[in-house]
């Protein structure tokens, strides 16, 4: 009887241990996912910033201002290959210069991504050689 009883008590103790410890270990592992997604998010940021256009430091060089819409929705959405679609074009000042900001979205998935340009005289041809002035 009494292995009866040291039994029950094992397993009772074992279902507190069970029901107190497991939310702790859920807990940790939420955190760590968090923490991962923080760190995925971080270089993702960090990846947009760098692509051309991605900030007004990295602002794409374009001869006129006709050539900034298509541009902007040119590529894949890096999240699902869908097609990005302008929402907005503004002129900003930035420093001192005028920037082109374009924000588009993807007709996909919904992420949207600022893209910024610079029209004019720092212009250059597709070969990377500035427009001959004649
Ligand atoms: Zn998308």
């Amino acid at each position: 009887m009494s292995w009866l009883l040291a039994g029950a008590v094992l397993a009772a103790m074992a279902w507190i241990i069970a029901v107190a410890v497991t939310p702790v270990f859920r807990g940790d592992r939420r955190r760590r996912l968090a923490a991962e997604a923080d760190a995925l998010q971080a270089e993702a940021d960090r990846l947009e910033a760098n692509r051309p256009g991605g900030t007004p430091q990295h602002a794409i060089e374009v001869a006129s201002a006709s050539q900034i819409e298509p541009r902007a929705e040119r590529g894949p959405c890096p999240r699902c290959g869908g097609n990005f679609h302008v929402l907005t074009h503004t002129v900003r000042n930035v420093g001192t210069e005028r920037l082109r900001e374009v924000a588009c979205r993807c007709g996909g998935c919904g992420t949207e991504r600022i893209t910024w340009f610079r029209v004019g005289a720092r212009a250059v041809t597709a070969d990377g050689v500035p427009p001959s002035p004649c």
